[in-house]
């Protein structure tokens, strides 16, 4: 299936009323670092606190008449999005995730009625569960990212940027396993063509950015961040995100373990807001310099909430950190 402006209609249509459409607010403390209009895309207000939301409810909406279920892995937002859009259309649903996955996440998705299953020490490990329980169950597999009905689902807040600021240059993207790269690039670059879109990753483990590199999907290590939703491989069979990334990405920046810990600090401090670390890559690239001038303004997606509460408040309390085998210094926020 090759997509196109048209999915991403038909998804805002099949979304509408479940997913929420978001604001985008203006950061006056990134402009006046940036030099330029800097806007945050608030996905942290959806129901569920993240934009997976967007994708599980198009892909639940498009499910056959008659499934019993669905399965999936994730690094919690995608299981609280299909457990969120399962339990709205009263389907059984199981969320595979691997001990990486922090406990509030696991929680949430508990909460939302859908069954857990903990399994490994990676995204690959929840993925070979989920296609097990597919095969033995009778579940549908839902992907995180490497799914038509899921990237047009997340393609929906490309129109909405466009919507709300026509002359937008650049749009900042958190970047994993490129289902909301892919979609936002298709909608925003079917709309304006001149449009840069741009992934950003943790450094550790940036599985698109490596797999680009090399031409075809590879495995990389997964390590602990405080980006851990950006964490897992895009899959050896990826047959949509990838391809998609590859043709419309205009350029991807690695972020540091520090510079997305001061990034935290800086949305908390200076717009009172609370997002995970994969929601402030954006923000983290624009404070190192890492990016360049786009010649007008810049939006970055602030893609979810769902922190480990205790963790958060090491960071904003400026508290060291320990990510396996990489320490942290604390460091009290300084504008
Ligand atoms: C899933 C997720 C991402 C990355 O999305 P992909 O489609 O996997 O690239 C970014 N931020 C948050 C909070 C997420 O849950």
């Amino acid at each position: 299936m090759s997509l196109s402006l048209a999915d991403v209609l038909a998804a805002r249509r099949a979304i509408a009323g479940v997913a929420v459409r978001t604001p985008l607010v203006p950061s006056p403390h990134m402009a006046a670092v940036t030099g330029a209009e800097f806007l945050l895309k608030l996905e942290i207000a959806q129901p569920i606190g993240a934009f997976k939301l967007r994708g599980a409810v198009n892909a639940v909406a498009g499910l056959a008449a008659g499934v019993s279920g669905v399965v999936c892995c994730s690094t919690g937002n995608h299981g609280r999005g299909v457990a969120y859009a399962a339990r709205a259309r009263g389907l059984r649903a199981v969320v595979c995730m691997s001990s990486l996955v922090p406990r509030a996440k696991v929680d949430g998705i508990r909460a939302l009625g859908a069954e857990v299953r903990i399994v490994g020490r990676s995204q690959d490990d929840a993925l070979a569960e989920s296609r097990r329980l597919a095969r033995e169950e009778g579940l549908v597999e839902l992907s995180p990212f490497d799914d038509p009905l899921v990237i047009a689902g997340q393609g929906t807040i490309g129109l909405e940027l466009l919507e709300d600021r026509p002359d937008l240059a650049a749009i900042l993207v958190p970047l994993s396993g490129g289902g909301l790269a892919a979609g936002v690039a298709l909608a925003a670059k079917a709309i304006k063509p001149s449009i840069r879109v741009i992934g950003i990753t943790m450094d550790r483990g940036a599985a698109m950015h490596e797999s680009v590199r090399a031409g075809r999907p590879v495995e990389v290590e997964e390590v602990p961040s405080l980006a851990d939703s950006l964490g897992g491989g895009i899959g050896l069979d990826n047959r949509h995100s990838f391809a998609l990334c590859r043709a419309l990405l205009d350029d991807y920046v690695l972020v540091t373990e520090a510079e997305i810990y001061r990034a935290i600090q800086t949305l908390y401090f200076e717009d009172r807001m609370v997002a995970e670390g994969a929601s402030v890559v954006g923000i983290a690239a624009a404070k190192a310099g890492r990016l360049p001038s786009f010649g007008g303004p810049v939006a970055t997606i602030v893609t979810g909430r769902n922190v480990d509460m205790a963790a958060f408040t090491d960071v904003v309390a400026g508290r060291p950190v320990t990510l396996g085998d990489i320490h942290l210094e604390g460091r009290a926020y300084a504008a």
